[in-house]
């Protein structure tokens, strides 16, 4: 017993001693990384302020705290919408939000966010692993001066608060509505008024009337915000987001100073991330709708389907002109449409043909009643 304790302590003095030898010990120190992460959602907000707070969790502890990160809600460090610029400037290392945020800076980013009509979550994910787009993401992001990572997703979005019904397109004459990215760009060709802002500051706009309609995400995240009480009808579908990703930004400098295992393990988180803030979307957004229809007596309404066709017309026409003033949104789009049409191809025989079937009028188990 004793010789074997002997030999560990000597052999445990020996590695110290290495270790010691190799790396001077104020770099000991340095091993251990403090990360702020700066947010554009307000702090712990259900499932996006919440995906931000797991992204963080999963980084310390995979690194063994190596690399610890510490989250912060829009407002705390930086307004929502100068996140971008605090992590490219290096005020702190990492950011959390939506592409479309940062379209003034790169307009190829709203395209990266989501695309009206365009495609559906899992889609877009299976674009950004097999259809090139990381590759096209990190191009428009080392511009902004940071390594993206896609870190969550909506699902489709729902099409939002309005206090007129939406009968024809010329409803959208002079509404004044808070809606982002190429979705806003849609309605504003339609004849809208459009601002964007910030989650936290849509309830305060919506009651005081300064807007007249709002979107925000789906049920779950609108029912939070309290939306429903200064607005009467609810629509379908979100056209303008039918899945929005969103971003891990990381300042370039600091992220390419990452030993390579925390590289991975930051990228395996967000992969985790990116899954399971999707996964509490869907599993939390019916139960809300209830909620919302049934506590609160919002209207559920879906769009006609002229005017859908019309601002799916639109949507083309927008972002076609967009793309031609923008040689990086142009690779971006394109590379998004020939995805698209091998996707909206494969769905026709898959997931639209058996969302159909699971709607036929037929006698199905129910869960028994325990
Ligand atoms: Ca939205």
């Amino acid at each position: 017993m004793k010789r074997r304790q002997f030999i560990k302590g000597t052999a445990v003095a020996g590695v110290a001693g290495v270790a010691a030898s190799s790396f001077p010990a104020p770099a000991i120190s340095k091993d251990t990384m403090e990360w702020r992460m700066v947010t554009t959602w307000p702090k712990n907000f259900p499932g996006l302020g919440t995906g931000a707070e797991l992204l963080a969790k999963f980084i310390t502890e995979g690194t063994g705290g190596r690399l610890s990160v510490k989250v912060f809600g829009g407002g705390e460090i930086v307004p929502a919408f100068e996140s971008m610029d605090a992590v490219a400037n290096g005020t702190v290392e990492m950011g959390h939000g939506a592409p479309y945020y940062w379209k003034g800076k790169a307009a190829a980013a709203q395209f990266i966010a989501s695309m009206p009509f365009g495609m559906t979550a899992q889609e877009q994910n299976a674009w950004f692993q097999y259809g090139g787009g990381q590759e096209l993401a990190d191009e428009v992001y080392k511009g902004l001066g940071c390594k993206f990572f896609p870190s969550g997703n909506t699902g489709t979005q729902m099409g939002g608060w309005f206090n007129k019904e939406i009968t024809s397109l010329e409803d959208y004459k002079g509404l004044k509505m808070r809606i982002p990215g190429l979705g806003g760009e849609v309605v504003k060709a339609a004849g809208g008024n459009v601002v964007n802002l910030p989650g936290a500051e849509i309830p305060p706009a919506l009651q005081s009337g300064a807007i007249d309609a709002t979107e925000w995400v789906g049920p779950y995240n609108d029912l939070a915000f309290g939306l429903y009480k200064s607005a009467k009808y609810y629509y379908y579908p979100g056209w303008h987001e039918p899945a929005t990703v969103l971003d891990n930004f990381i300042n370039i400098q600091a992220w390419e100073k990452l030993p390579d295992d925390i590289k991975s393990v930051v990228e395996s988180a967000n992969t985790a991330v990116n899954q399971m803030v999707l996964s509490e979307f869907i599993a939390r957004n019916n139960a809300s709708l209830r909620s919302l229809v049934n506590d609160h007596g919002v209207v559920l309404k879906k769009f006609p389907d002229e005017v859908l066709a019309g601002l799916g017309a639109i949507a083309g026409k927008v972002m076609n002109d967009l793309a031609s003033g923008d040689p990086l949104s142009r690779k971006v789009m394109d590379s998004i449409l020939t995805f698209r049409k091998d996707a909206k191809a494969w769905s026709v025989v898959s997931e639209t043909a058996f969302t159909a079937a699971r709607h036929l009028d037929f006698p199905y188990a129910e869960a028994s009643k325990g």
